[in-house]
């Protein structure tokens, strides 16, 4: 083997300026870090107002004035050199150290990295002192200059000597944000301090407290009502494990888009990704999914029990104790959360009955006296006399109840629910409609018959194909595993009232008066009729089956569509759709009953409910998206894509005064007839649907008898 004649190199001593420069970095990563570090030095000095100004981020400009003690005279000279402080003296003071700072490296390192310039006037003070550092060193004499007590740090050109840190940071803005997040922070838990933060030359500010404000106030004033009406007090003491809590988190009603948490562990900011997740998993029980809280915590912790030297930047703490501690907060937040969900109140949008009202209906059994504003007059099992009215003669028999209007055999069976179960029954007494019930008006067939049932035999007996696909099962019990129980319960035993819009109608449940978002339940509710009835569907023919390059051709000139020259040409790209669909129609009919035929025509759409043909004029638009949003490659994806695009083409019904086909009923009459008791008896509503407004309680009959009491 070839021996190496490589030398070991000499080893030399760093030079001092980079030594603190790569230190510097460390501690100072970005602008966000170095205003945390001054804000503490301002609260350190006893500070009650404290103004933060920047530029750009902070990257040209962070300008904090306080009104604290100011610096001694004879600190200037020295207040920007590494590892001088005037917290500690002995390592032993360690033990006790009751303030933010004590390594002295803060300023030191800023002045490595950026221009500092310090203004600062004590109480003894004739004047105030304007001091410039460099390298952590004084430049020049400190100049006399006005000013009033306490201390302004002007940081100047952050990074200017570090071009790749400066280059690795986000944009301006985002640093912004950063620095609101800090300020909020700081804002909310010295809630006796008044902060404010403004931009260079704006004239609004993007924070302002005033002093001696509640932690509360400030949270309704930095975080907005919604976050502070719903918070609940969290208070922990425990001597033997030297710590004491005190919080405001949010209850169940409240549920945000991300986890906030403001953690302050002997009032220094910080972040523990321990006790966050313990947090997270207790709240996961109570909200739904994705759905996250808010948290204040300030948990004070016997200082000798803190381990502060984890991190240069002191962010991520550890402690004496953590799980024990972290276990007693969890546990205590549990509590809270519990007792508030069995009293769960709702805002006047929201939809769930509070217990009261169930306890009520429960009463009624047990003889309890009922109160007329308590008297519900309808039951959901009613039927209207309109129902009947507007219908043709052949599709009389199959109107006559409103729950058995599906062509198919549901596999509700798997849901295991009361009512589906009684539904189901009547199901399985069902028969597949004759063929004048099945006839569509202007749609003439291709085949015998327009609307048939995938698998049905010459005799009409319907065999259903079982598939054991894992991704289906897991699509299915993902559906299951996000119902909203309650929700579920409301749909169940409502009665439909009347369509307000195209995209919203009334139902009551109970004294209880709704609306909801007609597209987007019916959406979710065709969703799910799609997973149940895969490989099942009916098949609607199309009589002159439309190609589908025009249809995506078409569809690429509506404007909701958005086609942009950057796509491509548009008859290239239909072409490309078309293609597409072409290639997968095995799959496409197979599963879904949508059948294309060897000239890429659209013979057949699926069948879903008897009666219900989905809005024709959305053909171009289903087709187009049926090519792009469908994630072909992984199984899950693609079926859960298709399944969604199918549920968005098929949420609105055709009404016959636009296209006349299919059936002599406007839409109105097809949703109360057809789409809703559909609803009624299958859909599982997501829990989402509680707090995102897609059904609203609007009125509630003890209120109104409140009203007119009144009156
Ligand atoms: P540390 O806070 O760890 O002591 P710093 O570098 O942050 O180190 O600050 C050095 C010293 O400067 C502090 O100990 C304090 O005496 C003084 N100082 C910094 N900022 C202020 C301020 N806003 N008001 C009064 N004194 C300050
Ligand atoms: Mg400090």
């Amino acid at each position: 083997m070839e021996k190496s004649n490589k030398r070991p190199k000499n080893i030399l001593k760093l030079d001092e300026t980079v030594v603190n420069r790569i230190a510097a970095g460390e501690i100072i990563q970005r602008p966000a870090n170095a205003l945390k570090e001054m804000l503490e030095n301002c609260l350190d000095a006893g500070s009650t107002s404290i103004q933060v100004t920047v530029k750009d981020g902070g990257l040209k400009l962070l300008k904090i004035q306080d009104n604290g003690s100011g610096i001694n005279k004879e600190d200037f000279a020295i207040v920007c050199e590494r590892f001088t402080t005037s917290k500690l003296q002995k390592f032993e003071d360690l033990n006790a150290i009751g303030t933010f700072g004590f390594r002295g490296e803060a300023l030191a390192s800023i002045s490595h990295v950026a221009h500092l310039t310090i203004i600062t006037k004590t109480s003894e003070m004739q004047c105030a002192y304007k001091c410039s550092y460099h390298d952590g060193k004084l430049v020049g004499a400190p100049k006399p200059c006005a000013g009033t007590q306490g201390t302004q740090i002007v940081v100047e050109d952050l990074f200017y000597n570090v071009p790749t840190r400066k280059n690795s940071l986000r944009s301006p803005s985002e640093e912004h944000n950063r620095i609101i997040e800090v300020v909020t922070r700081f804002a909310v838990h010295n809630a006796s301090v008044g902060f404010s933060l403004k931009k260079l030359n704006d004239n609004g500010s993007d924070v302002r407290t005033s002093p001696n404000s509640t932690q509360e106030d400030n949270i309704r004033i930095l975080y907005g009502h919604a976050v502070a009406k719903d918070l609940i007090k969290l208070q922990v003491e425990d001597p033997s494990l030297k710590v004491k809590v005190n919080g405001l988190i949010s209850n169940v009603d409240y549920s945000g888009t991300k986890f906030t948490i403001l953690l302050f562990i002997n009032h220094r900011l910080v972040e523990s990704t321990p006790l966050k997740r313990a947090l997270d998993s207790v709240y996961a029980t109570y909200l739904a999914k994705g759905k996250h809280p808010f948290v204040y915590l300030s948990i004070e912790i016997a200082p000798n029990c803190v381990d502060v030297n984890v991190h240069p930047t002191k962010h991520e703490v550890h402690f004496l104790n953590e799980d024990a501690i972290i276990h007693k907060i969890q546990s205590s937040a549990d509590m809270l959360l519990k007792a508030a969900s069995t009293s769960r109140s709702f805002a006047v949008q929201t939809v769930i009955p509070p217990i009261s009202f169930l306890d009520k209906q429960h009463s009624k059994v047990a003889g309890a006296k009922v109160y007329d504003k308590q008297l519900v007059r309808t039951d959901s099992r009613d039927q209207k006399i309109d129902k009947f009215l507007s219908t043709t003669m052949e599709s009389m028999p199959l109107s006559s109840s409103s729950e058995c209007n599906f062509i198919n055999q549901t596999s509700m069976e798997s849901f295991e629910e009361p009512v589906a179960a009684g539904f189901q029954q009547k199901e399985t007494e069902k028969r597949i409609p004759s063929e004048a019930e099945r006839e569509i008006q202007g749609v003439p067939d291709c085949s015998d018959s327009t609307m048939r049932h995938r698998g049905s035999t010459a005799q009409g007996i319907v065999e259903r194909r079982q598939f054991e696909l894992t991704s289906l099962t897991q699509l299915r019990e993902d559906v299951k595993k996000n119902t909203d129980q309650v929700l579920r319960d409301t749909f169940k035993d409502s009665i439909f009232v009347g369509c307000v819009s195209e995209k919203h109608c009334l139902i009551q449940y109970g004294t209880r008066l709704y609306i909801f978002h007609m597209e987007r339940v019916a959406e979710e509710f065709f969703y799910q009729r799609f997973l149940d009835e895969f490989g099942n569907c009916g098949v609607i023919c199309l009589s002159d089956p439309p190609p589908l390059y025009n249809l995506a051709l078409m569809a690429l000139d509506q404007e909701e569509n958005a086609w942009h020259p950057d796509d491509g040409p548009k008859d290239h790209l239909a072409n490309l759709a078309s293609q597409l669909l072409f290639s997968k129609s095995e799959m496409l009919d197979d599963y879904f009953s949508l059948q294309i035929n060897e000239k890429r025509h659209l013979v057949a759409i699926p069948l879903l409910l008897v009666d219900y043909i989905p809005d024709l004029t959305q053909f171009p638009s289903f087709v187009l998206r049926l090519a792009s949003d469908v994630e072909w490659n992984v199984e899950k994806d693609c079926f859960d894509t298709i399944c969604r695009v199918m549920a968005r083409f098929y949420r609105k019904p055709n009404d016959h005064k636009v296209l006349n086909v299919g059936s002599d009923k406007d839409w109105k009459w097809t949703v109360e007839h057809v789409l809703y008791p559909a609803i009624k008896a299958s859909l599982l509503p997501p829990k989402t649907w509680i707090n995102d407004g897609t059904i609203l309680q609007i009125a509630d009959l003890p209120d109104l008898y409140k009203v007119f009491e009144r009156c």
